[in-house]
């Protein structure tokens, strides 16, 4: 068992690679990861996946070419040639990162493995233990990040699942896939297996997909999946099993189950918290399993801060990547200082890439309705704009919550083409306190694009 004295620890390679720049060169520092170097986002969460939904974009743009006169077919995917184009860039990205740490940067230590606290010595430094190894830290960052959960019912039983960490990597596309989770997580791998040519049966236990999400957008893009996918509502999973011929069978409580070929679990993600150890200095978890901290990422044990999937209520990279650069300024005032910088919640947008794709931010009709704001709400649909006339679109919309009297805009939720790009005006316009009348008639919208959907929301608002 070795022993190291640092400054800093850092748990998780995320976000929490990013703290450690050139003003922290003074500093000898460890950095712990117990899983693939990088982290979820560049490793099994947004690159990938985004990576594979661009493949199945270009499979649906092939489809509808025939609507707009052009004729062209997708022959066939080739799936391993996908898997190989992706993580042939993503792969060497993650070893590139470590290599670096550990041959370019002589203040810090990578150590490979898991790591628990086991309290604190008696110079107050925290120990914190690996199977062969201990660190003891002055100060130490939690980003340890979130993993995939998997209700009991098939994680105890024998069948054969995948999760996102391992479902790109399959071998071949699945001929029928089944999905279990109704979230953006789930919407997204469906929009991509099924673009590419699996057929897909996503089992959700609510009564819609996307339900966190307004719910005129949840019911339409429930609508728009039922059409391609086989989609189960209400439906409650109570067995899985591996069958003879190679597929998987899942049981549902009406009597019914679903035959396929692989089985993915997308049903949501719990914080990493609960696999530190952490009461033995004394930081908290709440309900949700996430580490408790103040808005500058100070938790309850000081000079351990956190930030990102383990402790925000946003499970979202841009998130993370916010919360970590106000710890990583924090970290260089100190723990005391009296200006600290702080977290800001107050209009996190998120999207989700399916096709339609959708983006959303603030409130949702019923949420600011909840609050008693007097409130003015307009939905306009894509099909009324050039653009998206000229794309024929029949499905895509963007709804505007502002409130009445001062225009002060307080929810936009749009599903269709481009969703996270035309959404963007309106997440600068909140964050910067622009009211509905001034973004709509103090700045050109260039004609005839897409974002006119948003120029004629603003105009039909009743302020
Ligand atoms: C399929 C999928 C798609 C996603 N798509 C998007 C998207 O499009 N846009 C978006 O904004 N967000 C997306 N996300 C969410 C995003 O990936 C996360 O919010 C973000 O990566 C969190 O970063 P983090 O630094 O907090 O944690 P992570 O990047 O998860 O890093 C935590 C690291 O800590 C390590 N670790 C944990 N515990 C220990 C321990 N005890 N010892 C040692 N190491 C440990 C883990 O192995 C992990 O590598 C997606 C997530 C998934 C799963």
């Amino acid at each position: 068992m070795t022993t190291q004295i640092v400054d800093l620890a850092i748990i998780g390679s995320g976000g929490g690679n990013s703290i450690p720049d050139e003003r922290f060169d003074d500093k000898s520092i460890a950095i712990f990861e117990e899983g693939v170097y990088g982290g979820t986002c560049l490793n099994v969460g947004c690159i990938p996946t985004k990576m594979f939904v661009y493949s199945a974009e270009v499979a649906d743009t092939v489809r509808e070419a025939e609507s707009y006169g052009v004729h062209a077919r997708v022959d066939a995917v080739d799936w391993p040639s996908i898997v190989k184009r992706i993580f042939g860039r993503i792969d060497p990205i993650s070893a590139g990162g470590k290599e670096y740490r550990v041959d370019r940067c002589p203040n810090i230590t990578v150590y490979p493995s898991h790591v628990e606290f086991d309290g604190r010595d008696e110079a107050g430094r925290y120990r914190l233990v690996t199977t062969d190894a201990e660190v003891r830290a002055r100060e130490v960052v939690l980003a340890a990040g979130s993993r995939a959960t998997v209700p009991s019912v098939i994680a105890d039983s024998a069948v054969r699942y995948y999760t996102n960490d391992d479902v790109m990597r399959l071998e071949a596309l699945p001929e029928h896939l089944i999905i279990v989770g109704s979230g953006y997580i789930a919407a997204e791998f469906a929009h991509v297996f099924g673009s590419l040519g699996s057929r897909v049966s996503i089992l959700a236990r609510g009564p819609a997909l996307l339900r966190q999400l307004e719910r005129d957008v949840s019911l339409h893009f429930t609508d728009i999946a039922r059409e391609k996918w086989d989609v189960h509502l209400n439906a409650e999973v109570i067995g899985a099993e591996d069958r003879s011929d190679g597929g998987v069978r899942v049981s549902l409580k009406d009597g019914t189950h679903v035959d396929g070929d692989v089985l993915l679990v997308a049903t949501g993600r719990w914080p990493n918290g609960d696999r530190l150890n952490l009461s033995s200095v004394g930081i908290d978890l709440d309900d949700e399993g996430r580490v408790v901290c103040d808005r500058h990422g100070r938790t309850s044990a000081e000079r351990v801060w956190t930030f990102g999937d383990v402790s925000s209520p946003y499970q979202l990279k841009h998130v993370a990547n916010h919360e970590g650069r106000v710890v990583q300024a924090n970290l260089l005032k100190g723990w005391d200082a009296a200006d600290l910088d702080a977290f800001d919640h107050r209009f996190v947008p998120a999207a989700v890439f399916t096709h339609p794709q959708i983006a959303c931010v603030g409130l949702t009709e019923e949420e600011a309705l909840e609050r008693g704001l007097d409130i003015t709400v307009k939905i306009q649909d894509y099909g009324d704009v050039a653009y998206g006339w000229a794309m024929e679109d029949t499905t895509g919309f963007c709804k505007l919550i502002a409130e009445r009297r001062s225009g002060r805009l307080l929810g936009c939720h749009i599903l269709g083409p481009q969703a996270p790009t035309v959404i963007q005006p309106v997440i600068q316009a909140m964050s910067f306190g622009l009211d509905a009348r001034a973004m709509a008639r103090g700045q050109f919208w260039i004609h005839p694009a897409m974002p006119e959907v948003l120029e004629n929301a603003l105009l039909g608002l009743h302020i």
